[in-house]
């Protein structure tokens, strides 16, 4: 491997800390040592790579990184070769700003530098160090959402590199079956190594902040929720955070409210009110408006700068917010983070985005499997310790496996799990739905060797 011929960087462990340094992913829990990193300086740089490890007598697993925040290991391999794309990472506005190419190993950070200096905006992460790659495969449902739909639904072309070596463009008229896959179905179908995406007039200033309720009775939650519906537009992005912040570390519902279009603090003011009102005399922190996208997306730096990195997420879809669903899922957080203090960071995160937008995609039109309006939760599972992180795991587990079934028996439909937020113990019908039988007859296509198969499992058609 060493020996191979390319314009980038081969890293064995024989190398140490650089080794060691290219192995680090968001989470401690999705590192895994591979025989080989290979950086590419170029997209010509990986032909060669996946020829080699085809070439090899016993199979050697391929893995790609984009941004490494994914929690699961798909990123990484243990004894195989990992791809770690993050040198192709340029990113380019066109001329007339109606799109923006963006190579398949930028960060959302990347994008944004741009986005932000030029006064436009594009459907991306909330935070600046989640890969553009993984974020968009998996759907990507971004603040922006609630105006503009999800990362797929903005996407306008792609470039792939496929198993066997081949660059193809892909787009509605090029390669429409690949590009269908790609767009929610993940990173099985090929190695995307540039993202051409739509780009839209300028959201901000943003207004954002934090507001901390103390939380003695559940029906506190139902009241949050109500004042949120009142006031909420497609202009308005909240999420609402089970947390334990210091110094006490008692249970707290912490709502991030954020504006769009917040031109002279008026939308703030309005959509806030309410909020600010049940919260009369309890924790709160000032708000602040920023002109740009990009500073919304370091807001949470701070909050994350201790965070333990023994980090598991899992996520899934629900219909609405039943009071007996968030009820249900503050008593089974609060039961798990009370008596074990290095748990005791887990989180449940609810996104509140308004889902209009995403639902005027009709189902099929992408691989993703949910086209009905719906919302997401992300269960984080978070450890100071290794001895915890079972626990962790478990909860997570336990959680999602509830939201999904609670929500299925309240609404009648059964949502399924969120890509971007799976372990790859999933079956993948709960995944993709009724999407998974052509996904597997375009795996069949483009990667019949199943080259690509880390990730909630596609199994070519035969
Ligand atoms: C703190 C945090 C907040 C998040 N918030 C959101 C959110 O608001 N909305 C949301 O939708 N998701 C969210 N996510 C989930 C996130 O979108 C996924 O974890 C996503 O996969 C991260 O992308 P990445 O490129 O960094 O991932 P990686 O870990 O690098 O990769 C994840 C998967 O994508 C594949 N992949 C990555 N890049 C490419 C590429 N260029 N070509 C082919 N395959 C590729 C990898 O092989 C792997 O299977 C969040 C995650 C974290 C940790």
């Amino acid at each position: 491997m060493e020996t191979l011929q390319i314009k980038g960087t081969i890293l064995t462990p024989s190398l140490g800390d650089a080794y060691v340094a290219a192995l680090k992913r968001n989470s401690y829990l999705s590192i895994l040592r591979a025989a080989s990193i290979v950086q590419p300086a170029d997209v010509a740089d990986i032909t060669p790579v996946l020829a080699y490890a085809a070439a090899q007598t016993s199979p050697t697993q391929v893995a790609v990184k984009g941004g490494g925040a994914h929690s699961s290991t798909w990123a990484s391999s243990d004894g195989g070769i990992v791809i770690d794309l993050f040198k192709l990472n340029k990113v380019a506005l066109s001329e007339d700003k109606n799109s923006i190419s963006v190579q398949g190993g930028a960060l959302w950070e990347d994008v944004y530098k741009i986005t932000s200096q030029a006064k436009v905006e594009v459907v991306g992460a909330p935070l600046w160090f989640v890969g553009v790659g993984g974020f968009t495969l998996g759907g990507g449902y971004g603040p922006l959402s609630g105006e503009h739909g999800l990362a797929i639904d903005n996407l306008l072309s792609a470039t792939v590199v496929l198993a066997d070596g081949r660059v193809v463009k892909t787009s509605a008229t090029e390669e429409p079956d690949l590009f269908w896959a790609i767009r929610g179905g993940g990173g099985q179908f090929g190695i995307v190594v540039e993202f051409v995406f739509k780009v839209h007039p300028y959201a901000g200033p943003f207004t954002g902040g934090l507001l901390v309720y103390p939380i003695a009775d559940k029906s506190d939650l139902r009241k949050v929720i109500d004042e949120w519906k009142k006031t909420q537009t497609s202009a308005e992005r909240f999420t609402m955070h089970f947390s334990r912040p210091p110094p006490d570390f008692k249970p707290c519902v912490i709502i991030f409210p954020s504006t769009l279009h917040d031109v002279d603090g008026a939308r703030a003011r309005r959509s806030f009110a309410p909020f600010l009102e049940l919260s009369a005399g309890r924790a709160q922190l000032p708000f602040r408006t920023v002109p740009d996208f990009h500073a919304v997306s370091h807001a949470a730096d701070k909050a994350l700068e201790h965070a333990p990195r023994r980090l598991v997420i899992r996520g899934t879809m629900f219909s609405d917010f039943y009071p007996e669903l968030l009820g249900a899922v503050w008593d089974k957080w609060v039961d798990f983070t009370e008596g074990n203090p290095d748990v005791r960071a887990s989180a449940v995160l609810w996104d509140l985005t308004v889902p209009d937008r995403i639902a005027d995609i009709k189902p099929g039109e992408t691989a993703l499997k949910t086209r009905m309006p719906h919302y997401w939760i992300a269960i984080q599972g978070r450890s100071t310790t290794d001895e915890s992180v079972d626990a962790c795991r478990e909860f997570t587990s336990d959680v999602v496996q509830f939201v999904r079934a609670k929500n299925a028996e309240l609404s009648g439909q059964d949502l399924g799990w969120f890509l971007n937020m799976c372990q790859g113990d999933e079956k993948p019908e709960d995944v993709f739905g009724e999407n998974l039988p052509r996904l597997r007859a375009v795996k069949a296509t483009y990667d019949p060797g199943d080259v690509f198969n880390k990730g909630v499992s596609i199994e070519p058609l035969v």
